[in-house]
């Protein structure tokens, strides 16, 4: 049997930062299985059925299994995975994955068909949605908590201008955020954009309305106690010093000149996501926002680290929890998005 003729460190998995390295990397089936396999068994191969060790039977049309010596059974490079059970090559799958991890706004089904040469729309389709459903999981972990930094909070509607329109109807929707401010090592010479200071990681939800209820709830659940929170001076945030936070809040935070001093952050998070639903979906449904919001949160909060996303979207690699196939199919991954109008 022969050996794949790429292999991987096992120590050391390198990441594409290119295209061209991508396709350097990946440029057929058998790199993509032999990637899976250096991530799956990082200290060689053990059988996951008798635990045997040693060199597996290999297959040249069938890279993505690999058979047991010893007791013959077949070891499923895709087992837990987006990819599992798929008839589409692995090659297409990492190309999806790839693309998906990066921040490039609005990757049509009908792009990605054509890019692939996948022969057919729908194939395309289902494979974007499967990615995406790596990031429909909410990132439940608590922003915040490093001594010095601060976390800014605050709302924004999002949606049509149609609101109060004359006819009663509202398509605006309620969005809280909080961001995590972090501050950038100035460069000698140069003048700091934002007082030197850059987003962290995100969390955002749909909130029902403006009460300190709907308020105070979303801190609790997004920003770890203990934490300086930036907010306007809205009597619903009144109580997260009580609560175990703690609290600036802002007067006149309506004011754009004091909103750029105190609240810079979060509102250039709000008009990145706007800019994103904007360019790629036209006219979001509320009862599907947060669908969306997730999927921005899930690349925002990885920006810096692709290969973290990458490896989350297939559902590969130790730290990251695979999507179920029952998550997948009962789950909200089908949410119209940017691929079903192409
Ligand atoms: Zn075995």
């Amino acid at each position: 049997m022969p050996s794949p003729a790429i292999t991987f460190d096992r120590e050391d998995l390198p990441f594409p930062g290119s295209l061209p390295e991508f396709q350097r990397l990946f440029p057929n089936d058998a790199a993509c299985a032999a990637y899976l396999e250096a991530i799956r068994w990082r200290h060689g191969f053990a059988c996951m059925w008798c635990g045997e060790r040693g060199e597996p039977f290999r297959f040249a049309n069938r890279p993505h299994v690999l058979r047991c010596r010893k007791c013959r059974k077949d070891n499923a490079l895709t087992a837990g995975t987006v990819m599992e059970r798929t008839h589409t090559p692995l090659s297409v799958w990492f190309w999806g994955a790839y693309l998906a991890s990066s921040l490039t706004p609005g990757l049509s089904a009908i792009q990605f068909q054509r890019q692939l040469g996948i022969g057919r729309y729908e194939t395309a389709f289902q494979i974007l949605h499967k990615l995406r459903a790596g990031m429909m999981r909410p990132d439940r972990d608590q922003i915040g908590g490093w001594p010095g930094e601060h976390v800014e909070v605050d709302e924004t509607w999002i949606g049509g201008a149609t609101r109060g329109g004359g006819k009663g109807v509202h398509d605006q929707t309620l969005v809280i955020g909080a961001v995590e401010v972090k501050d950038r090592k100035p460069k000698k010479g140069a003048k700091p954009r934002r007082g030197g200071r850059y987003a962290g990681r995100v969390r955002l939800d749909v909130v029902p309305d403006r009460t300190a209820l709907s308020l105070t709830s979303f801190v609790q659940n997004a920003v770890q106690p203990g934490t300086m929170v930036i907010t306007d001076a809205a009597p619903s945030y009144a109580r997260l010093r009580e609560i175990g936070y703690e609290h600036l809040p802002v007067v006149e935070a309506g004011n754009p000149d004091i909103a750029e001093q105190y609240l810079p952050i979060v509102h250039l998070v709000f008009s990145n996501l706007k800019s994103w639903l904007q360019g790629c979906h036209h006219g979001v449904s509320p009862q599907h926002l947060q669908a969306y919001l997730n999927e921005f949160t899930f690349r925002f909060n990885r920006r810096f680290y692709p290969f973290n996303a990458f490896r989350s979207l297939l559902g590969i690699g130790s730290n990251a929890p695979a999507p179920t196939y029952e998550g997948l199919y009962t789950g909200s991954w089908h949410h119209a998005n940017c691929s079903s109008h192409g």
